[in-house]
């Protein structure tokens, strides 16, 4: 909390990041090593002068963010990207879109969007969520072993199921944590001279203006609903400001930008799974550790939990159905089912299973289903074929359900049928992988 003084001399607020099992240089080669890998993915600028102007604004404002430590790299890159959007990754390491630019009205807009994304760093708020899920796969117990591991904190990561795409969970910060992120900007902001309301205006002004570009920004950032009044009443307790006037190079850098050509927007690249398929499978495969079943899956998949469940899915592998739903057109999901009736079996708990699947998927037929070992504990393998929801295609499922306490256990394979041939090396692994905890 911030308290209210009446002149400029201001006592730091106390900023407290959130609890964290690993260390600030463990930040700083996790984002040393997550930029290294998607850098070579994203449509990165190389302009000297545009990026000169960006790092230099950048640490600038830097120098008055808390808790900051001298491990972090902080290096400003720019993506030649409409959307209007911007991240950070542990260590310093951040994104902006050249969006950004296009939409900022003035430098302290700009300067608005570095000073949140420097609080999401100094707040350690990406490996603040990978401790979060440390505990809620199994505790303390975990971390003694997965720390105690060779083998880089990358592949500690993606142990617990955290992959370090552009879309990764650690960057999926929760409203907290943009509230933390305000906070930080906006006293950020305040200490640099520039106007400390700028950075919830630009917000603001951009979720208005431009909402077909922010649908990534507002799902990276979830867009506190009090986030001006918030951001007002903690400059209220800032006291008088200075401002400072936009710097030359800020209009020099929106005419640059405005004269490049942007890559396509990546919206459209995502939604476009029908004419461009995710890359393949890689061969190298990584473990999932959960409390009661781990597998191996190819590191350049992803896992994301969800309420239902978890997916194991490519880039591009989830696409918008005509509902407008996300649906998983390729990967592997697992979730839990339970029967409606005690005392079951297996052949017909699965027959139930299916029934209900068929409700959302008419077209859904068994193609095959026999009898099954899983690591000793007897399954059903069900090979089926349904609808996709890629438009006009067929897709064939392998679904493999195994009894686990009063829950069916229930892995599905899922792939476009033109594609099983390239897939079906790749899912008769993981299959294979897969151990049952106890
Ligand atoms: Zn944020």
């Amino acid at each position: 909390m911030l308290v209210p003084v009446s002149s400029r001399a201001v006592d730091r607020p106390d900023f407290k990041p959130g609890y964290n099992f690993y260390s600030p240089q463990d930040d700083a080669q996790l984002g040393k090593e997550w930029s290294a890998s998607i850098d070579r993915r994203l449509p990165l600028l190389d302009a000297a002068a545009p990026l000169n102007y960006l790092n230099t604004l950048g640490k600038q404002l830097v120098a008055f963010a808390p808790n900051n430590r001298p491990e972090y790299a902080w290096q400003f890159r720019i993506v030649n990207s409409s959307d209007i959007n911007a991240f950070a990754l542990p260590g310093g390491y951040i994104y902006v879109n050249r969006g950004v630019f296009d939409a900022a009205q003035d430098e302290a807009q700009l300067a608005g969007v570095i000073a949140h994304e420097s609080g999401h760093v100094v707040m350690r708020h990406g490996t603040h969520i990978a401790s979060q899920t440390v505990v809620a796969q199994g505790g303390l117990a975990i971390i003694g072993g997965l720390l105690g591991q060779n083998g880089s904190l990358t592949s500690q990561l993606a142990r617990l199921g955290l992959g370090l795409g552009v879309d990764s969970l650690l960057l999926k910060n929760s409203r907290s944590a943009e509230t933390q992120a305000d906070e930080v900007g906006t006293y950020v902001l305040y200490e640099a001279g520039y106007d400390p309301h700028a950075m919830a205006q630009f917000f603001q002004i951009i979720a208005r203006k431009y909402p077909q570009r922010t649908l990534l920004f507002f799902s990276d950032h979830p867009n506190p609903e009090s986030r001006i009044a918030d951001v007002d009443r903690e400059i209220a307790g800032l006291g008088p400001r200075v401002t400072r006037p936009d710097s030359p190079d800020f209009d020099a850098t929106k005419r640059y930008l405005a004269g490049i050509t942007p890559s396509p927007p990546a919206e459209a690249t995502k939604n476009d799974a029908a004419k461009q398929p995710p890359p393949l499978p890689s061969a190298n495969f990584v473990r999932y550790q959960g409390k009661a079943f781990s597998f191996e899956y190819p590191d350049n998949w992803q896992v994301q939990t969800n309420e239902g469940g978890m997916t194991i899915c490519p880039q591009g592998g989830m696409v918008s159905s005509a509902e407008g739903d996300s649906a998983q057109a390729y990967g592997a999901a697992v979730s839990l089912y339970s029967p409606s009736q005690g005392n079951w079996g297996l052949v017909d708990a699965t027959q139930e299973l299916l029934d209900t699947m068929r409700q959302s998927n008419p077209q859904l037929q068994v193609l095959q289903q026999t009898g099954a070992n899983l690591k000793g504990s007897p399954a059903l393998s069900t090979l089926l074929q349904s609808d996709s929801p890629l438009p006009g295609q067929k897709e064939t499922d392998h679904l493999v359900t195994v009894r686990r306490g009063d829950s069916v256990l229930t892995f599905i394979f899922i792939v476009p049928t033109p594609a099983l041939a390239g897939y079906a090396p790749t899912f008769d692994r993981i299959l294979e992988s897969i151990e049952l905890g106890h």
